[in-house]
């Protein structure tokens, strides 16, 4: 079969691969329908994953059909259409029984499709812990609505879920990208007072405007004056920070009302700084990632029910032999695009 596959810094490829099989009784190879490409696969690229290894099938990002399962696999069946789930998670140990899974003690724990062992982006995929990697897609849910359900959104879902919004809530979103997009969506679900987004990108924030319009949309310049204004009492209530530079970081916490709770969910390339003189009686709680991914059977009922909707996200669409295409596009961030569906065939 087809494989893009990681070769070295710098280089994917498109690869032939065997059929990958059954490994333990609780896999399941699914037929991958319809796949995405996460900014992290660019991380992988670009050498800045150190657990990535050289030779695995990249992507993590896909819905299929079930084709085959182990012997103890209960949840799902051949036929089943499902999501594929980020993380993989034994369900079992301390911190995935308090749904902690990102911490989850198995060797494979955390995210190791597409990373450690080999993803989506091929025709086929080994699923471990399939019983908590797979969640069937509700027949009225398309592969389409359902593609950003096992990374991107549940992301969102896990970073609105774990910061704590209130109905009288101003909350504060740095960063309209797609995990942004996603987590505004997760976050209108708490149905806050109000929900501002900032973001330095003109197209982002039109999109923003058309996609959620009751949303204050503003560009980095005068975010603090803006918050405040917007703001019962001095700054917003909740920050989520999913831009991931020095200078979000730092609006984030500077945003913050005191006693506000500001979840980091971006990924950043190095350190930052938290100048504790200054922020001294502001009595933050800080939150940071990544993604608990065990909700997405929620996530789904959510898309099924109109809630949530994450197609507008998928601007571009490609077929499997033009990953390269679609990758370049993304990669580069050309045309607009904010995320991408491959259908396999
Ligand atoms: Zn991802
Ligand atoms: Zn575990």
């Amino acid at each position: 079969m087809k494989a893009y596959t990681y070769i070295q810094k710098g280089t994917f490829q498109l690869t032939e691969k065997p059929k990958p099989v059954l490994l333990d009784d609780r896999d399941a190879i699914v037929k991958v329908t319809m796949a995405s490409i996460c900014s992290s696969d660019l991380h992988i690229k670009h050498g800045s994953v150190p657990r990535a290894v050289p030779g695995v099938t990249v992507g993590h990002e896909m819905v299929g059909v079930v084709e085959q399962v182990g012997a103890k696999v209960t949840a799902v069946s051949p036929g089943d259409r499902v999501t594929v789930n980020v993380e993989t998670f034994c369900g079992e140990c301390f911190f995935c029984k308090n749904g902690w899974v990102n911490n989850c003690t198995d060797p494979n724990g955390g995210w190791a499709l597409g990373c450690r062992i080999d993803g989506g982006l091929a025709e086929y995929v080994r699923v471990p812990y399939a019983d908590h990697g797979l969640n069937r897609i509700p027949h009225s849910v398309t592969d389409l609505q359902a593609l950003l359900v096992g990374d991107v959104l549940a992301t969102g879902y896990w970073a609105a879920q774990i910061s704590e919004i209130r109905e009288q809530d101003t909350v504060l979103i740095i960063g309209a990208g797609p995990t942004g997009l996603c987590t505004l969506q997760c976050v209108r679900q708490y149905h806050p007072k109000r929900i501002i987004v900032c973001d330095v990108d003109e197209t982002r924030l039109t999109f923003v405007r058309k996609f959620a319009p009751e949303v204050i949309v503003t560009a980095p310049d005068g975010l603090k004056e803006l918050v405040v204004d917007y703001s019962d009492h001095g700054g917003a209530d909740v920050v989520l920070e999913v831009a991931g530079t020095p200078e979000t970081f730092q609006m984030a916490w500077d945003c913050a009302r005191p006693n506000a709770i500001v979840t980091i969910v971006a990924l950043y390339d190095g350190p930052q700084t938290l100048p504790l003189p200054e922020m001294y009686g502001k009595n933050l709680t800080f939150k940071t990632g990544g993604v608990d991914g065990c909700h997405c059977a929620e996530t789904l009922q959510l898309i099924a029910a109109g809630k949530i909707d994450t197609t507008p996200l998928i601007t571009h669409r490609f077929v499997f032999h033009e990953i390269e295409k679609a990758f370049s596009l993304f990669e580069h961030r050309l045309d607009g695009v904010i995320k991408v569906a491959i259908t396999m065939q």
